[in-house]
């Protein structure tokens, strides 16, 4: 009685109260965020939920060494609205750097790799030799520029690609523990930006760590079922190393770590050679190269082409649209030619 008599004399004040108490969070815009390539903007959708809006410079199936930006593109990141962007980092999208020096951007940059035990190449003669003699020019320029202080960054911004310079790998999200350390520093950044909705991203980010373990666990399951003689496949660029270091297998790459880089008569006869010799079972082709050369390969040493994979950009349709599904598709490809 009390009750319903207090609702009847008072429902404009009940009401009041209760927009007041839930409009800042209800009716706050999402963050406006940029990433540089696909399988990052699956990561934040993912952790950010409907409080982000994510737009990725390269979009899904496209080189994420290299980009053509367009002048929207520039646009975003220079609104004022877009807060965030995050990037790779570890030299895949350097990229970046040019433009953030000609949008202004005003936001915070997140390096969504930070804290990766990071993969060096020290057998950068190798690629070399596996016709990769672009980063070999790059490292001289290099020197011979002098930068002081940010070195790095200056001289990225020389170059329209952003081709790694072979002394990092920058493919870490290919083994599914420095995915979980990708999503931990990107459940930071949102909460950085966004305090209000802390529990949301760090709940989601929870989720999204345990579905990652689980899913690396399937695959050291699904490998270990392989033959050791067996675990060794052939991809296009050099993609996979983390993979490899992380699940047991030997991958070799005629392209080296370079997107653009074509190989040398002498580079392919030498992966045929090591093929035949190795007998490796499968070639695989990547959603991010043409493949002819893989064709040529497989025809070449009788090896099969064992299908597609998804390296550095997420499919546009299908299984591999977001990042666990880019896994799970990487996994069962592999396994099922190489088995
Ligand atoms: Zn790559």
């Amino acid at each position: 009685m009390k009750l319903q008599a207090y609702l009847k004399g008072a429902p404009a004040i009940v009401l009041a109260g209760l927009l007041v108490g839930s409009l800042p969070v209800q009716a706050k815009a999402p963050i406006e965020v940029v990433t540089s390539f696909s399988i990052l903007a699956d990561m934040v959708k993912t952790v950010g939920a409907d409080q982000v809006n994510v737009v990725s410079l390269v979009p899904a199936d496209g080189n994420s060494h290299e980009v053509e930006l367009t002048p929207r593109d520039i646009k975003k990141v220079a609104s004022p609205d877009t807060r965030l962007l995050f990037v790779n980092g570890l030299g895949l999208d350097s990229w970046t750097d040019r433009l953030l020096s000609s949008s202004g951007f005003k936001g915070t940059v997140i390096v969504a790799s930070d804290g990766v035990k990071v993969r060096k190449l020290d057998e950068a003669s190798a690629h070399d030799e596996h016709g990769h003699p672009v980063a070999d020019k790059d490292a001289h320029d290099h020197a011979d520029h002098g930068h002081e202080g940010h070195e790095e960054q200056a001289h990225e911004e020389e170059h329209d690609h952003g081709h790694n310079h072979g002394e990092f790998d920058p493919h870490a999200w290919q083994d599914l523990a420095n995915g979980q350390i990708y999503v931990r520093n990107i459940a930071r950044a949102l909460s950085q930006a966004d305090p209000a909705n802390t529990a949301l991203y760090e709940g989601n980010a929870r989720d999204y760590i345990q579905q990652m373990q689980a899913l690396d666990g399937q695959v050291r399951k699904a490998m270990s079922d392989i033959p050791a003689q067996r675990r060794k496949i052939v991809t296009t660029h050099d993609a996979f190393g983390y993979f490899a270091d992380a699940y047991g297998l030997e991958v070799i790459a005629p392209l080296g770590i370079s997107t653009s880089a074509e190989p040398s008569a002498k580079a392919i006869s030498a992966v045929v050679r090591q093929i035949k010799e190795q007998q490796i079972p499968a070639v695989f082709l990547e959603n991010v190269k043409n493949n002819k050369l893989q064709d040529q390969i497989a025809r070449e040493t009788g090896a099969k082409v064992g299908g597609m994979l998804y390296s550095d950009a997420l499919a546009t349709t299908g299984e591999a649209t977001s990042y666990l599904g880019m896994m799970r598709h990487n996994i069962r490809v592999i396994t099922e030619a190489i088995k």
